[in-house]
């Protein structure tokens, strides 16, 4: 099989489940227990959060492990929402984001609080000014994403961190997209709040973290026993915590060599589609993009029947992202950068990573462009351009 959907997840490294192994037998202790495995896990726990700082420039203090991006993303958006509540009930966002983003902002609409979405230009880029003019004093926290998941276009972090702290609003980033893949460091960045997931960059799913930086007022969701200081309680999925820590030793050593031999196969199979296949819209920056991710759209036809052709040859993609696969509706993504619905309900997520090798590009190369003619003959929009 050719595995081209890396953004959606990632398969986990070997290294990573030799490291997870023993911790569901030899050492399966509950971290929270007084005696040796216990403080034996106790000590690899806060081993593994060192990694995890150290991949993105923090100190250990200031990192919690979650469930994943999806918990982490709610947390830092509900949890600065109820915590301020007395102070303000705005929040910017854009109209881009992870619907782990969107979702949490829809709820938080519904009980009260005042959501803007910040629109995004052609190439999937939030608009500064509008967020400059969109703040208020009941304004609380911006949170926009580092790379979108779909197009992955990189947005301008620094300088929305910038406009936030000047107006003394917290401000979170979704980099479940970039940590892992290339270099992060809060401090740069200049975050307050960041999401990570670890089955994004090779580590096992339902683990990922929360990075919130010392003195941030936000409240807890899941309350319980004293785990993570009591600010996120739950027995310690310990092998999951192993693994991610794992991973981020694994992104960090190796994250230089991989970003150049992926970029090399992500910009191969590019130029390859759009010299073998006519009428293709590149979509996301044509820069400022994430090495791996490839998003385009094959005009006159349906992405969802690309796929199924693609599929049978055991060849993987995406159109559109996984929660939005299944429905109708093209991507709000595609539609946010202002593609026609026709245009972008023929859209294709190609994402590269590791384990992909160049003749998974040619094969590619020899096998989509057969496909797309046999589908546009049989296209009715097709024949009447
Ligand atoms: C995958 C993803 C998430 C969700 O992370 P999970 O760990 O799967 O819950 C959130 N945001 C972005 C940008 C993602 O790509």
């Amino acid at each position: 099989m050719i595995y081209l959907d890396y953004n959606a997840t990632t398969p986990t490294d070997p290294r990573v489940i030799k490291a997870m192994k023993e911790y569901f037998f030899e050492k399966f202790g509950n971290p929270s227990s007084i005696y040796e495995i216990a403080r034996e896990n106790r000590r690899d726990i806060e081993k593994a959060r060192e990694k995890v700082a150290d991949l993105i420039d923090a100190n250990s203090d200031e990192i919690f492990f979650t469930s994943g991006g999806t918990e982490s993303d709610n947390w830092a958006i509900k949890g600065v929402a109820f915590a301020l509540k007395d102070k303000g009930n705005h929040i910017i966002t854009s109209q881009i984001e992870h619907h782990a983003v969107l979702n949490t902002c829809k709820f938080l609409n519904k009980i009260g609080y005042e959501i803007t979405y910040v629109p995004v230009d052609k190439y999937g880029v939030v608009d500064i000014d509008f967020i400059k003019k969109a703040i208020k004093k009941e304004t609380i926290l911006i949170t926009i994403m580092h790379a979108n998941n779909e197009i992955g276009t990189i947005q301008p972090i620094e300088e929305i961190a910038k406009i936030a702290k000047e107006n003394n609003i917290y401000f979170h980033s979704d980099c479940v997209q970039t940590v892992g893949k290339i270099p992060i460091s809060v401090k740069k960045l200049g975050v307050d709040m960041l999401s990570l997931s670890a089955h994004k960059f090779y580590g096992p799913k339902g683990v990922g973290a929360i990075y919130i930086r010392k003195g941030t007022k936000i409240e807890t969701l899941i309350h319980g026993g004293e785990q993570e200081k009591g600010k996120r309680s739950g027995t310690y999925n310990v092998p999951g915590i192993i693994g991610l820590g794992k991973a981020a030793e694994i992104a960090k050593e190796e994250m230089e060599e991989e970003m150049k031999r992926v970029k090399y196969l992500r910009d191969k199979l590019e130029k390859g589609i759009i010299e073998k296949i006519p009428e293709i819209v590149i979509n996301g920056h044509p820069e400022n993009h994430l090495y791996n991710t490839l998003n385009l759209c094959v005009k006159y036809i349906e992405g969802e029947s690309i796929l199924l052709k693609l599929d049978f040859e055991k060849i993987y993609v995406s159109s559109g992202s996984a929660c939005t696969s299944g429905s109708l509706e093209p991507s709000h993504v595609l539609l946010a950068c202002g593609i026609p619905h026709e245009i972008a309900h023929g859209s294709l997520r190609f994402s590269l990573g590791k384990y992909n090798k160049e003749e998974d590009v040619d094969k590619v190369l020899e096998v989509l462009p057969k496909i797309v003619e046999e589908l546009r003959k049989i296209s009715p929009f097709w024949e009447k351009k």
